[in-house]
């Protein structure tokens, strides 16, 4: 039988996506009252955070592309100092193991919208530059490159804008590709998941979505949406949003076995290969036995209470996104 915390311990853990705190939020490093800090995650035993700079969506007039653009690089600069000495800035999946070799958090940076390139995917470079390893296309609303999954009528959405990805979002996938960044299509419409899904020349992720089959929410990626993840080579990491969860519920009525729920149709869907895991914690995840980066061995212990091995339990806590973010890697130019 095996030790669940044992196991977990010994795992590369990387949740890959996290909120940081913005503006002026408290410092990773003490423990605070946020559901992610250092404390915590070496309490939880993560090894690595993909942290996002995330740029809400906003005007896309000059200077609203230009105030997003701005908000991005300076997150990305907070991001990469928020460990100081107690963790490590991690900028390719080599580094990341490195760190765990180490004993150390890594800390990997991210950028959530497409809006922060300000319609100007030239300006991609800048963020791999400051070590963002992946780029979520959208947030909720249209932007400059493409579709939402969730219009945002405040803004001035029709349902559809793009039929997909925009002339832009093309351009900015094969950037992309040319910095060997990941392509994250969470948060983006199903036309658009499916268009990047087959444009890029590297497999794409969801790095926080859940299931469409077992709740019926905008941002959850159905049979066909998991087919294309599967057939391409990328990955859908389960996120622990509960209106993703449970239709319905309180995050005090769902639990770890719902997640788990979520995690476990995917990997029959499309196979164990194709599904990870992430928190959204500090941007709307969390939930009854997971509501903080200190609690993450009770995932673990669920898996392998539903008999999953220790080598299935390492490529689903890091393997599978490692394996999709060295072949971004290996494709840039
Ligand atoms: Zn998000």
């Amino acid at each position: 039988m095996t030790d669940p915390l044992a196991l977990h311990r010994a795992l590369l853990t990387i949740d890959t996506h996290i909120d940081i705190p913005w503006p002026n939020g408290p410092a990773f490093r003490d423990e605070t009252t946020r559901r992610v800090d250092l404390p915590k995650m070496r309490r939880g035993g993560v090894g690595a955070g993909c942290f996002a700079a995330y740029v809400p969506q906003g005007p896309r007039t000059p200077e609203g592309h230009e105030a997003a653009y701005v908000r991005a690089v300076a997150m990305l600069e907070a991001i990469r100092v928020m460990g100081g000495d107690a963790a490590r800035l991690c900028v390719s999946a080599a580094d990341i193991e490195q760190a765990h070799a180490d004993g150390i958090t890594a800390i990997v940076p991210a950028v959530e919208n497409g809006h922060a390139c300000a319609a100007e995917p030239g300006r991609l470079a800048r963020f791999r530059e400051l070590g963002a390893r992946y780029l979520t296309l959208s947030h909720n609303g249209h932007n400059a490159l493409c579709d939402s999954s969730n219009p945002r009528a405040d803004l001035g959405d029709a349902a559809e804008e793009h039929g997909g990805l925009s002339a832009l979002g093309r351009q900015a996938i094969a950037e992309l590709n040319r910095l060997g960044m990941v392509i994250d299509i969470a948060h983006v419409s199903k036309k658009a998941m499916l268009q990047a899904a087959g444009l890029s020349r590297t497999p794409v992720m969801s790095t926080h979505s859940c299931i469409k089959a077992l709740c019926d929410n905008a941002r959850n990626l159905d049979d066909e949406q998991l087919d294309a993840l599967r057939d391409v080579g990328g990955v859908v990491q389960i996120t622990a949003v509960p209106s993703f969860l449970r239709a319905g519920k309180k995050a005090d009525e769902v639990t770890v076995g719902d997640y788990v729920d979520h995690l476990d149709y995917a990997v029959r869907r499309i196979g164990l290969a194709h599904v990870g895991i992430s928190s959204d914690f500090d941007g709307g995840g969390g939930f009854a036995g997971w509501r903080d980066a200190s609690e993450s061995a009770n995932l673990t212990a669920e898996l392998v209470r539903r008999g999953y091995g220790a080598e299935d339990i390492a490529a689903l806590w890091g393997g599978n996104f490692l394996r999709v973010l060295k072949r971004a890697e290996q494709a840039a130019e």
